[in-house]
């Protein structure tokens, strides 16, 4: 994203040009930002390369994943559906792992039937749910268990996922009872310790504190897992005030780890992959006054976009084309939806706009259309890729007629 002639352009496209062309609310994607965010992460990490699953929740787009599979990448879901969509975009069973607090049988079988590499279990009902169905099909089944380290990932609350108070995974006493059960089963093979412990995570800390627990734990058990799975979570700035993930850091304390205890290493990145590559370009529809600020009413609303409404999350807005006239009035940029928590962003000194000009709401890429809905009956945004000048529509913005 950067302004040419004063022009807000993605790739080689302006944000004008988009809107015009393929009218609003759309998603737009560069993917030679999504190359560079793969290479960049396979470049930390490579003395000891090790298996990008990418988290497939965090865009299902199925021609973004093509492109994904592309590099190299696995996938790492959470629901059959998902699972699905990672197989059609002709990503290998091998490279596939699934993640979950609440799997159903019907998911557990399918995961069997199409021999993906790992179910990642998250209690000890699931894992016997899971040897009762390998059981039934002879089947050797091979498994993680999800630790729960309780750490706190330094996020917000309502996306950390690593402490003992959230739902996933098991404690450590748990997690030690369950290796002691199943390391000699018939139908299991114990094969991944795997931890997520939340989204959005700036700060290499928790990791590797993390780390440390694993460590401790790994050391009082009497088995060896082939793979360390440690999730995703490394955040991206979407503000200025947003510090950038240290994954020097992060690296030095895997190599620390691994000196130790040697295993193939497992990444879950969603948002480090896909978070910057898009953006949702919107038209102001009208701009309203009350007295104390300026309402200016988008046609992108919560439904297309959840993530400030869902979290409070922040994302940066840009007009389409930069001037140097900047308001005096504070701005609140809304949609249309009938919910006051319909909003995106407050601001203060953003440049003058007027009804019918077009902006650019940053860094979408992840939950962003992945987390969208038909709320208000409204439908689902268009998608697009653009690679220098050119763009592919990725997914035909929903009609009606698809609704009712
Ligand atoms: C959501 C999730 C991820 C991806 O998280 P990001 O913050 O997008 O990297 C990885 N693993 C599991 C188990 C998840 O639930």
């Amino acid at each position: 994203m950067k302004y040419i002639k004063r022009k807000l352009t993605i790739e080689k496209v302006s944000v004008e040009t988009i809107a015009k062309k393929f009218g609003t609310p759309t998603y737009c994607y560069s993917y030679g930002k999504l190359k560079n965010n793969i290479n960049n992460f396979k470049r930390n990490f490579k003395s000891f390369s090790p298996l990008i699953c990418f988290a497939v929740k965090s865009n299902t787009n199925i021609n973004l994943l093509k492109e994904i599979k592309k590099f190299g990448l696995g996938a790492d879901v959470v629901s059959v559906g998902e699972m699905m969509v990672a197989l059609k975009a002709g990503i290998k069973p091998n490279k596939i792992v699934f993640s979950g607090v609440g799997k159903t049988s019907h998911e557990i079988r399918y995961a069997i039937e199409k021999k993906i590499l790992l179910i990642n279990a998250e209690s000890e009902s699931e894992i016997k749910e899971i040897e009762k169905i390998a059981k039934i099909k002879k089947k050797k089944v091979q498994i993680g268990i999800r630790l729960n380290p309780n750490t706190d990932a330094k996020t917000l609350s309502q996306i950390s996922t690593g402490k003992k108070e959230n739902k996933f995974g098991v404690n450590s006493k748990s997690f030690i009872k369950l290796v002691e059960l199943y390391k000699n089963s018939k139908n299991i093979e114990l094969k991944c310790l795997s931890v997520h412990i939340g989204s959005q995570i700036l700060d290499y800390k928790p990791y590797e504190k993390m780390l440390n627990v694993i460590m401790k734990i790994l050391n009082k058990v009497n088995h060896k897992f082939e793979f360390i799975d440690l999730g995703g979570g490394m955040g991206i700035s979407y503000t200025h005030k947003n510090k950038v993930f240290n994954y020097k850091k992060y690296n030095f304390a895997i190599k620390k780890f691994l000196n130790n205890y040697k295993s193939k290493i497992i990444f879950e990145p969603g948002r480090a992959v896909i978070g910057n590559t898009g953006i949702l370009v919107s038209k102001v529809i009208y701009i309203k006054n009350s007295g104390k600020k300026n309402f200016i009413i988008l046609d992108a609303a919560m439904n297309d976009l959840m993530r400030p409404a869902l979290y409070g999350s922040k994302h940066k807005i840009l007009p389409s084309s930069k001037s140097n006239r900047i308001s005096k009035e504070i701005y609140e940029f809304v949609g249309p939806i009938c919910e006051s928590t319909d909003k995106f962003r407050t601001l203060k000194n953003f440049q003058k706009l007027k009804e019918k000009e077009i902006i650019a709401i940053c860094d979408v890429g992840a939950y962003g259309m992945s987390l969208s809905s038909n709320y208000n009956v409204r439908t689902k945004p268009l998608e697009l890729i653009i690679k220098g000048s050119k763009i592919k529509i990725i997914k035909k913005r929903q009609k009606h007629e698809e609704l009712i």
